[in-house]
């Protein structure tokens, strides 16, 4: 089991930003996906636009997390959940 202080930007497929509370689809916030592994995003079945890639945000997105180790949640073997106050943070690895 891979922990969050060990996961490298590459590792990531997405990143997503959005609001405690709401809808996650995108609707209420942006899922970013690693320009690196968009290929293996789309073969997992995302349908990722050039609009939704964005390695500055995935890599903010897992510096934060990193840095706010204390309070992620790792909710799946490659899924983590962190809360700032009404902010709400996923990151999805490989
Ligand atoms: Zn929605």
């Amino acid at each position: 089991m891979i922990a969050i202080e060990n996961l490298l930007t590459d590792d990531v497929l997405w990143a997503y930003s959005g609001k405690v509370g709401h809808c996650c689809c995108g609707c209420a916030g942006k899922y970013s996906y690693n320009s690196k592994n968009r290929t293996l995003g789309m073969e997992r079945g995302y349908h990722i636009t050039d609009a939704d890639v964005n390695d500055t945000e995935v890599k903010r997105t897992l510096q934060l997390m990193q840095e706010c180790s204390a309070a992620v949640w790792k909710i799946a073997h490659d899924q983590w959940t962190l809360k700032i106050g009404d902010s709400l943070y996923m990151l999805m690895s490989l």
